[in-house]
């Protein structure tokens, strides 16, 4: 999508990636981490999309190359610790934590922030993998059996679970001259972790925004960075608690190709490409629906009104996002109608 989005401004992208069949094939040459080193000649600036993308990969690459965002955005935003310490120094509400290296130290942070909880491994997890909510203290040895061994790699994390309201995101884009643009907050429904919809804008939002776009400024001055950011939020009683950074483009934005003035896609390559950012205004309000698993029947899905269909050309796999949905049609009053028509084609509904 960010290729897609370089394309109509003349700009051309390569890629680093080892899966043969990786969606970039369609649109232009991929290298594989053998050729990493005709792959740092071969372009003007590199930007990174995965987020597990090796630190040491993406320093190497640095000292020849321009790279946005810079890699201290990603080493924080790869270790679930530093990222809460960083939210801290910031002064950005977030939740309660503490290390855990063994379980003794978990059976003390249930004692501290209380059951439930939910454990992390503090690398490597997403979507909602490496976690495990500790109900009671007799988890414990269950949650230890789950995860215990990735302490070999990294501490692992304990955090206070949060009965939130809701869950948001903010995405903000930064250019190479520190000016900041914000798309509107948006409201995320997960499914088992996985995120399920984003709706755009969020519903009675006005003040969270606000608190919002304090905290995502914070975190782009102070990491001086280049591109797209999204912080993930909870909704409390008692306000935003940040939950994590994302140091690249981001699902809870995909929306944002029909829906916003300036894609999140599009801003991200022109931080990147040294150029000005565009206008993140919404232009309609819209609903994103992600493909997982299974391929939707695409004539189903194309004829609902107001629904555009981007599938990713990935293989069929549970649990796998493959492609999404914006449903933004013209007459506001039918977006919940054509969502549920919409829902009806997916093949996983994800308790939506
Ligand atoms: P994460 O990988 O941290 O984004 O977690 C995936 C999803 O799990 C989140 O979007 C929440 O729905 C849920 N979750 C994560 N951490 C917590 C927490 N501390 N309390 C309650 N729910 C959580």
């Amino acid at each position: 999508m960010l290729a897609q989005a370089a394309l109509p401004l003349g700009l051309r992208c390569v890629f680093l990636e080892d899966a043969p069949f990786a969606p970039a094939r369609l649109l232009g040459k991929v290298y594989s981490t053998e050729q990493f080193e005709d792959f740092a000649r071969a372009a003007d600036v590199y930007t990174l999309e995965f987020e597990n993308t090796p630190v040491c990969s993406a320093r190497l690459l640095a000292q020849t190359s321009a790279l946005y965002p810079p890699p201290d955005a990603l080493a924080v935003a790869q270790d679930r610790l530093k990222e809460k310490a960083l939210f801290n120094q910031l002064d950005i509400p977030t939740v309660p934590y503490q290390q855990v290296s063994n379980q003794a130290d978990l059976r003390t942070a249930c004692e501290a922030l209380g059951v439930p909880l939910v454990l992390k491994t503090s690398h490597g997890g997403y979507d909602g993998k490496g976690q495990f909510v500790v109900q009671t203290l007799a988890d414990i040895d269950a949650a230890w059996a789950e995860l215990g061994d990735a302490v070999n790699d990294a501490p692992l994390i304990a955090e206070g679970f949060i009965h939130f309201e809701r869950e948001v995101s903010i995405i903000a884009a930064r250019d190479q001259h520190g000016n900041v643009a914000y798309y509107p907050l948006v409201e995320n429904h997960h499914h088992q972790g996985m995120l399920a919809k984003t709706t755009a804008p969020a519903p009675d939002s006005d003040a969270l925004t606000t608190d919002a776009q304090a905290a995502i400024k914070k975190l782009l001055e102070h990491l001086d960075y280049v591109g797209v950011l999204a912080l993930e939020l909870f909704v409390t009683q008692d306000g935003l608690l940040a939950n994590e950074i994302a140091p690249r483009v981001h699902n809870s934005g995909h929306w944002s190709i029909e829906g916003a003035i300036t894609s999140q896609f599009e801003n991200h390559i022109r931080a990147v490409a040294g150029l000005p950012l565009g206008d993140t205004r919404i232009v309609q309000p819209s609903v994103m629906l992600n493909i997982i698993g299974e391929y939707p029947d695409l004539a189903a899905a194309t004829a609902v009104a107001g629904a555009h269909v981007h599938l990713y050309d990935k293989e069929e796999r549970d649990e796998r996002k493959i492609g999404h949905i914006t449903v933004m049609p013209t007459d506001r009053s039918e977006l919940a109608a054509r969502v549920a028509e919409v829902v009806a084609c997916l093949p996983n509904t994800m308790g939506l």
